[in-house]
């Protein structure tokens, strides 16, 4: 483990070992300015001597991983956990807006000529994660002089994860070739309701994953039903419907991918931006496997991705003793109202019992942080990593671990002991 050490200015030194930051802290030559990661600041004049860290960032749509190497040693490991809640919030919201519109305002004239996108726009979901991910690599310039940062961006073939035989023409000719969607469709279910097999009545395009659900309008998603069938299906998935036969042939989403391959551009850019264009290198998938694998020999999870990233070709380096596990949160609670036709406001105060929501507690022997709380008193602990509810205690069995800073839950966690979440787009295993 290393001590981050700032200087008395505030910018950042070259990190120390415990055993020297414990003498400067009790002779009170220097001041602990953060915990985690612990980081402390000289009370004293030194000269600014550094040798820039060599920082690793592999980009992804659910986990960032993130290193940082000085003196071929790795000096801080992080796996970013990114929000998934945006999209669901903003059509919450949405909801919401449009039902309160329709029952209490007067007419307003459609307005439509505002809606103008800025280039280089992303969708909400998209600009939080390019967003974190930028966070993070300043989140390593706060405690370590950086030099040269890579970005290892996923370049998918989106064609050829779906037929890898695909070559020449065939990239510009989908599946969808010469037909329309729909015709596509009832040719593929031979004008019968894929469900119930009946024909001769009008046929609906249906949803295997329903939409609401996050379903896609792929062909792969779709099927054709009668308006009955589609109806009693309702919200559910094929499978759940007890037509797990149909649900196979839904392809594996590009969800994952697709976001990874639109935030990498803006991503690269951002960072060009605040750190120097030419600090920046751009890095691929196969790269950081070649050198993960063949020279550190390390196993496969983002934050080891990220080590092979900041390497350079051929160079080993000496392996860190901790990885922190950091969680991307909601700031807090903006909600003003109480819900549907409340009047009145929402009455959860921000501090209940001395806790707010989102800190980092330990209740039974495990660790979490607050997610939510109850009318009846339960406090809700759920997993840092996954935010699965973990158990629901009552406030005096809780202890304070940490407070989120500036949105961030950080835990620190041994090396050896990787709790990465699998899932989402990435470099390839
Ligand atoms: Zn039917």
């Amino acid at each position: 483990m290393k001590v981050f050490v700032l200087s008395q200015e505030g910018t950042p030194l070259m990190p120390t070992t415990p055993r020297r930051a414990r003498r400067w802290l009790t002779a009170k030559r220097a001041r602990v300015v953060s915990r985690e990661p612990f980081t402390i600041q000289l009370r004293f004049q030194t000269t600014p001597y550094t040798q820039p860290a060599t920082v690793g960032v592999d980009t992804g749509s659910q986990t960032v991983g993130l290193a940082a190497i000085a003196n071929k040693e790795v000096v801080l490991q992080a796996e970013i956990h990114l929000r998934t809640d945006i999209s669901g919030k903003l059509s919450r919201r949405r909801t919401y807006r449009r039902t309160r519109r329709s029952r209490k305002s007067r007419y307003r004239a459609a307005r439509w000529a505002n809606r103008c996108r800025p280039s280089g726009w992303l969708a909400p979901s998209l600009r939080s994660k390019a967003e974190a991910t930028i966070k993070a690599v300043r989140f390593v310039a706060q405690v370590l002089p950086i030099g040269q940062i890579t970005v290892e961006i996923g370049s998918f073939d989106t064609q050829k994860m779906q037929n890898p035989e695909v070559a020449g023409v065939a990239y510009q000719q989908g599946h969808l070739q010469g037909y329309l969607l729909r015709e596509y469709l009832l040719q593929k279910w031979q004008r019968r309701c894929a469900y119930c097999h009946t024909s001769g009545v009008p046929l609906q395009v249906e949803h295997l994953l329903p939409t609401s659900r996050g379903g896609s309008d792929r062909a792969s998603n779709l099927v054709i039903a009668c308006a009955c069938c589609n109806q009693r299906k309702g919200s559910r998935t094929a499978e759940e419907f007890g037509y797990a036969h149909l649900q196979l042939q839904v392809k594996h989403p590009l969800k994952d991918a697709a976001h990874v391959s639109s935030i990498k551009t803006s991503v690269v850019q951002h960072l060009a931006q605040q750190f120097g264009a030419e600090r920046i290198a751009v890095t691929y998938g196969y790269e950081t496997k070649y050198k993960r694998i063949q020279v550190l020999g390390l196993p496969k999870s983002h934050a080891n991705d990220a080590v092979a990233i900041a390497c350079q070709r051929g160079e080993s380096v000496k392996a860190g003793s901790s990885l922190y596990q950091i969680r991307c949160m909601a700031r807090g609670n903006y909600q003003l109202y109480n819900g549907k036709r409340s009047e009145h406001k929402v009455w959860a105060p921000k501090k209940l019992q001395g806790w707010k929501l989102y800190e980092l507690v330990e209740a039974k022997g495990q660790m979490g942080y607050i997610g939510g709380r109850r009318v009846k008193g339960a406090f809700v602990v759920k997993e840092v990593v996954t935010g699965k509810t973990l158990l629901e205690v009552t406030p005096r069995k809780l202890r304070r671990l940490n407070r989120p800073v500036q949105g961030w839950i950080i835990t620190r966690f041994p090396v050896s002991q990787s709790t990465g979440k699998e899932g989402g787009a990435s470099s390839p295993s």
